[in-house]
């Protein structure tokens, strides 16, 4: 197939992530993609700023995550879950866990971010079921938050901002406390608490979990917001005897400068949620986490068995390539210093937009740079003006954003940067 009857097809038949079949956006045809670069069918050569959606932190076509793969596959592609277990899926079970905060000692694969939200979900309410205490079945969270597309996940999305207004009516109706307000890096004052802990007091008897991103609101925003914030919602589950659940599926891995976000402010969840970087960006995979309390109430309840069990889960092609990754994120010497020269010259070259009238915001968060314009952002118009100049990134709503493969060079991290900043400054 030639790439304009690629395209034509594509353009005719092939539904994009939120995108329109009668007026999409533009694509770009990809012929491959190696180290920081994404290359185009026409040769073009882009330095890749957004990981391929949080996933992609070793960059791509990296030796030792294809090694991986190739070895898996000539011993199995994949195998059943129920009944069978095998040395990849164990592997990467002993080292996940061996990482997470202190406490978190059960695992559960599946195949999908978002999935693994349902999960979590599907396990604080077990959790509440096994303990007698049905009437434990809303969840609370901050508005502004983004969990995933799937049903139970969509519902405790900003209920404005989180693409799924259209689905409110359908959707269970949970308990959204206002944004963090105090940003990374401040104390976190009584008043900024107050609405979040007026809410948990007036409906903790039938709460089962709180669940938000810690530190790092995603999808919904890209906004940073006080860790003393995430260390009094952990106080107050603790204190109202509610679960908290994390979804560090876009934050793991280092990508806001420590292990997992939950690491800025010393807090073990009850459950937490990994996806996204764990296979590297190679293949859709994801695991929740969960304390041993969590587990052996629910195996000690009625029906006694977690109920969940996707036809994927534990894939060993998955497995194998995300213990790859693990062994890729030891091989930098070391991943912390990585991060940290990436967010200090994010910091440098981004931080100076901040002084433009179009600009309500430059802020930087480890390998995460976000610059929030005042007005919604042409997203097809901004795309092509930075393919253009050889870079990728995929703005959306008022933000354009980076956060860049951990192997990207100072001058490749400039090149993007400089992109960045050439378009926002046309952009009045
Ligand atoms: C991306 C994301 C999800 C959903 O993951 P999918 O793999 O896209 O289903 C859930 N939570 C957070 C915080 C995310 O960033």
């Amino acid at each position: 197939m030639k790439v304009d009857e690629l395209l034509q097809y594509d353009r005719e038949h092939v539904w994009h992530p939120y995108d329109s079949m009668t007026n999409p956006l533009p694509v770009y045809p990809v012929r491959r993609a190696e180290g920081v670069y994404i290359e185009l069918e026409d040769g073009r050569r882009l330095i890749d700023g957004m990981s391929s959606w949080w996933s992609a932190i070793h960059g791509y076509n990296h030796p030792l995550l294809n090694a991986a793969i190739e070895g898996q596959l000539k011993e199995m592609a994949h195998v059943m879950f129920g009944g069978f277990t095998h040395a990849p899926a164990v592997k990467l079970a002993s080292r996940l866990l061996a990482m997470a905060p202190a406490g978190l000692d059960n695992v559960f694969f599946s195949d999908s971010g978002s999935v693994a939200v349902e999960v979590a979900m599907k396990m604080a309410l077990q959790y509440w079921h096994a303990r007698g205490r049905e009437e434990r079945r809303h969840f609370v969270t901050v508005r502004g938050g983004y969990h995933g597309d799937t049903w139970n996940a969509m519902s405790v999305c900003d209920p404005l901002t989180g693409m799924h207004s259209i689905f409110r009516a359908t959707l269970p109706m949970h308990h959204f406390a206002p944004v963090p307000s105090p940003v990374f890096g401040e104390p976190c004052m009584q008043g900024d608490i107050a609405a979040f802990q007026e809410c948990l007091r007036h409906n903790h008897t039938r709460v089962a979990a709180v669940i938000l991103e810690p530190i790092v609101q995603g999808a919904g925003g890209m906004r940073f917001y006080s860790a003393e914030y995430l260390r009094k919602v952990y106080e107050l589950c603790y204190m109202y005897d509610i679960l908290l659940i994390c979804d560090e599926i876009a934050t793991g891995f280092w990508r806001t400068g420590k292990r997992w976000a939950c690491d800025h402010a010393g807090v073990t969840p009850d459950i937490m949620c990994v996806g996204k970087a764990l296979t590297g960006g190679y293949m859709g995979f994801a695991a929740t986490l969960a304390t041993s309390s969590v587990a052996r109430t629910i195996s000690s309840g009625v029906p006694g068995i977690l109920m969940h069990g996707p036809t994927f889960t534990g894939n060993p092609l998955a497995c194998a390539v995300a213990n790859a990754s693990l062994d890729a994120l030891e091989e930098y010497n070391t991943v912390e210093e990585r991060v940290k020269c990436i967010e200090t010259q994010l910091r440098e070259e981004l931080s100076p937009l901040a002084r433009l009238d179009q600009v309500a915001d430059a802020r930087v968060l480890g390998a995460i740079g976000a610059v929030e314009m005042k007005e919604p952002v042409d997203v097809a118009a901004v795309q092509a003006e930075l393919v253009e100049k050889g870079v990728w990134a995929r703005p959306f709503g008022k933000l354009i954003y980076v956060m860049p493969p951990y192997i990207i060079t100072p001058g490749e991290l400039h090149a993007l940067t400089s992109a960045i900043m050439q378009v926002v400054v046309k952009h009045e």
